[in-house]
C-alpha cells in the first residue's frame, strides 16, 4: 500500500479523496515519530503538488475544530438509521441490528464493537457499489459535508448518504463517517497536526479558533508570523485550571496565592468595540446568538466601561442573577427567558462575572501579571451588582488559609475554588500550575456517606434571612433508652444559596423551635457551636452527608466533627432510630484511619 510520501503517488491533478484515505490508513497504523514524519511528508507533498491552500484537507484532518460545520445533527444512531434505509436493510436483520447496536460486541469474527465507523465499514463493504479505486475528489467530499451540515430531517440526510454510498468506496465512507462524528482516530493530536503544518499554527489557532484563518494566514511554512495576538471578535482558547491535590497546593504555588470562588456558570469571553458586544462560550467556538436578556444586559453594561475603553476582551463566567433572593444561579436556568421583556428590576437576568482581561484598545495584555490585569479591570470597569461584577479574591499564603477557604466554599455549597498565582501570565489553552482548581468531590476521602439526624438549623443572611443557611446534625447516644433518646451535636453543613430541600425541611417538618442555651431540652447536648433553631428527633429527618474525614474538635458536643461535610440527599426511609449513633461514628473513624 502506498503511503503518499511521494508526490508522484498522487493519482490525479486534484487531490482524490481515495488518496487522502490511503494516507489516513497508513498514518493511523504508524506509531510515534514515524506517524508524525508521514504526516509532515504528506503535507509537504500536498503543497508541492496542489499548492498552498491546505484548508480543504485541514478541516477533514481536524473535523472537531471545523467551526463552519459545527453540527451535522447526526450521531451514530441517525447514521445507522440512514444507512439501513439507503442500503435497504431490514432493521431486524443481522446487519441492521449490528449497525443499531454498534456498541455491543458482535460475533467472534467481528472485533470492531464500540467504533461505529469500523462497524459501518463491515456492513457497507460487502454491499458497496464502488470497488477498487475511488474517483471522487476532496472537493466533492467537502461539498457533501456542507450539504449535510445544512440538512435537517431524514430525507435530506438520506440524499447525502445515498450519494456517498453510490459514489464512494467502503473505506472512503468509513473515513467520511469519522469526519461526521468529528473524531478521526488516527492518533495525532491537534497540536501535532498544527506543528507539522506550520510552527505558528498552534499559537494562531489559540487566538482565533478559526481553521480557515490558520490555513490562509500560514500558507508558506517558512514565513513566520510576527506575533499571534488575540484578535477582537475571534474567540481565543482560554486558560484552563489544573486539578491538584489539596496537600500539594502550597508547594505548587511556592508563595502567596489568590483564592477565588469557582463560579458555577458558563465560561464566556466577551468582546466589545465601541459598544458592540459579541460573546463566545468555551465549548462552542461559534458566536452565541444573544437572547433578549443578553441584549438588554449589553445595553446596561455598555455604560460601565471607562471612556478610554474603545476595545476590550474579557474572560469570565456568565451566571444568572435572582434579585429577589440575591443569589447567582447557573447559566441556562433563567425561567423568564424570552417572555418578560420589561425592565423590571426584580426579574431574573444574566449577570457577567469577570475574572480576567486579555486585550485593551487593540493591545493584548496576556503577558502582564494577573495582579496588574486585575488592577486594570478595577480601573476600567465600574461594577453594577447583578449585571456586571469583577470576581473578588482572597490573598492567601498558608495551609490554614487554604483550608478555611475550602471550608467556606463547602459551607456555601459552591462548586469549588480556583487558586491563582498573582504573578501569572494568561496562558492560552493551557492547564498549568498557575491556575489550580479544587472541587469538594476531590475531598471525598471518607468513602462512605453518613446518615445523620438533623437536630437544628441557623438562618441565612440578607435576603435569605428567613431561610435556613445551615443545618446542624447530631449523633444518637446509643446508651440512651428508646423512650428518652439523647442526641449530641456533631457537625454543620451549609445549604448554599438555592438548596430546595432546605425550604422543604423548614416548612414540612413541624416542631421547629428557638433554642434557649440556658434551658436546653433533655434530648440534646450542645457544644460551643449552638443552633438558632432546634427540632425534636421524632419530628426530624435524616440526611445523607459526604465528607473528607472525621476530625477531633471542641465545637460540637461529640468532640469530633466532619471536615468538608456536604449534603447529598434526604433519607426519608430512615428516622431518628436508624440515624448514625456516636458509637457508629467512632467505628467509622477507626476504619478510616486504618486505611
Ligand atoms: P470543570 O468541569 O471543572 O469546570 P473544565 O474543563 O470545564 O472543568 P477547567 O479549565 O478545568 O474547565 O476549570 C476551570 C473552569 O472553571 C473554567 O473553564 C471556568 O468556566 C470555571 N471557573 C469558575 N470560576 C472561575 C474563576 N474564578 N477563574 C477561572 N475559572 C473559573
Amino acid at each position: 500500500q502506498s503511503d503518499f510520501t511521494q508526490t508522484s503517488l498522487f493519482s490525479s491533478e486534484v487531490l482524490l479523496f481515495g488518496d487522502f484515505c490511503r494516507f489516513l490508513e497508513v498514518v493511523s497504523k504508524e506509531i510515534g515519530d514515524a506517524k508524525k514524519k508521514k504526516c509532515a511528508k504528506f503535507i509537504q507533498n500536498y503543497r508541492n503538488k496542489f499548492g498552498n491552500d491546505f484548508y480543504p484537507v485541514m478541516r477533514l484532518l481536524l473535523p472537531h475544530l471545523d467551526k463552519e460545520r459545527t453540527n451535522y445533527g447526526m450521531k451514530e444512531v441517525v447514521l445507522a438509521k440512514t444507512y439501513i434505509s439507503v442500503m435497504g436493510l431490514a432493521r431486524d436483520s443481522v446487519y441492521g441490528q449490528r449497525l443499531i447496536h454498534w456498541k455491543m460486541p458482535g460475533s467472534s469474527k467481528i472485533k470492531t464493537a464500540g467504533d461505529f465507523a469500523s462497524v459501518a465499514f463491515e456492513v457497507i463493504a460487502p454491499r458497496s457499489i464502488v470497488v477498487g479505486r475511488g474517483k471522487m475528489t476532496i472537493e466533492d467530499v467537502n461539498y457533501q459535508l456542507d450539504v449535510l451540515n445544512a440538512a435537517s430531517g431524514q430525507q435530506e440526510y438520506q440524499k447525502v448518504i445515498r450519494h456517498l454510498f453510490n459514489n464512494y468506496t467502503a473505506i472512503e465512507q468509513k473515513w467520511i463517517i469519522r469526519v461526521i462524528l468529528k473524531e478521526l482516530k488516527i492518533g495525532l493530536s491537534e497540536k501535532s497536526v498544527f506543528l507539522l503544518f506550520h510552527p505558528d499554527a498552534c499559537n494562531l489557532f489559540n487566538v482565533c479558533s478559526d481553521l480557515r484563518k490558520v490555513c490562509e494566514d500560514l500558507q508558506d511554512p517558512h514565513t513566520r508570523l510576527p506575533s499571534s495576538d488575540i484578535i477582537l471578535y475571534y474567540p481565543f482558547k482560554p486558560m484552563l485550571a489544573k486539578p491538584v491535590a489539596v496537600q500539594n497546593v502550597i508547594k505548587t504555588m511556592g508563595g502567596g496565592f489568590w483564592i477565588e470562588e469557582k463560579l458555577d456558570g458558563e465560561r464566556v469571553q466577551l468582546h466589545m468595540k465601541d459598544g458592540r458586544f459579541e460573546y463566545f462560550s468555551r465549548q462552542v467556538t461559534v458566536l452565541f446568538k444573544p437572547r433578549i436578556e443578553d441584549i438588554y444586559l449589553f445595553q446596561i453594561i455598555a455604560d460601565l466601561f471607562h471612556p478610554r475603553v474603545k476595545e476590550i476582551i474579557l474572560d469570565g463566567e456568565m451566571l444568572e442573577y435572582d434579585p429577589l433572593l440575591d443569589v447567582y444561579k447557573p447559566f441556562g436556568t433563567l425561567k423568564t427567558a424570552g417572555k418578560d421583556h420589561s425592565d423590571n428590576p426584580n426579574k431574573e437576568r444574566p449577570c457577567y462575572v469577570i475574572f480576567d482581561i486579555v486585550l485593551i484598545n487593540g493591545k493584548s495584555i496576556i503577558d502582564q501579571p494577573l495582579q496588574k490585569r486585575k488592577d486594570w479591570l478595577r480601573t476600567l470597569i465600574t461594577e453594577n451588582p447583578g449585571y456586571l461584577k469583577i470576581i473578588s479574591h482572597k490573598e492567601c499564603s498558608t495551609a490554614k488559609d487554604l483550608i478555611d477557604a475550602l471550608d467556606e466554599a463547602v459551607m456555601k455549597r459552591q462548586e469549588g475554588i480556583i487558586i491563582k498565582k498573582p504573578s501569572s501570565k494568561y496562558v492560552l489553552n493551557e492547564r498549568i500550575d498557575d491556575w489550580i482548581k479544587i472541587k469538594p468531590e476531590y475531598l471525598d476521602a471518607l468513602g462512605d456517606s453518613l446518615d445523620l439526624l438533623i437536630i437544628g438549623a441557623d438562618f441565612g443572611v440578607g435576603k435569605r434571612g428567613n431561610m435556613f443557611g445551615s443545618f446542624m446534625c447530631g449523633l444518637r447516644d446509643s446508651t440512651s433508652a428508646d423512650d428518652s433518646p439523647r442526641f449530641i451535636t456533631f457537625c454543620r453543613f451549609g445549604t448554599g444559596q438555592t438548596m430546595k430541600e432546605a425550604e422543604d425541611i423548614k416548612n414540612n417538618f413541624k416542631g421547629w423551635q428557638k433554642f434557649d442555651p440556658n434551658n436546653p431540652p433533655d434530648w440534646l447536648e450542645v457544644g460551643k457551636d449552638k443552633p438558632h433553631m432546634i427540632i425534636p428527633p421524632w419530628n426530624s429527618i435524616v440526611v445523607q452527608v459526604k465528607a473528607s474525614e472525621i476530625v477531633a474538635g471542641n465545637q460540637f458536643a461529640s468532640n469530633y466533627t466532619l471536615r468538608f461535610p456536604r449534603f447529598e440527599k434526604l433519607r426519608e426511609d430512615k428516622d431518628w432510630k436508624s440515624a448514625m449513633t456516636y458509637e457508629e461514628m467512632m467505628n467509622l473513624r477507626r476504619q478510616a484511619s486504618g486505611r
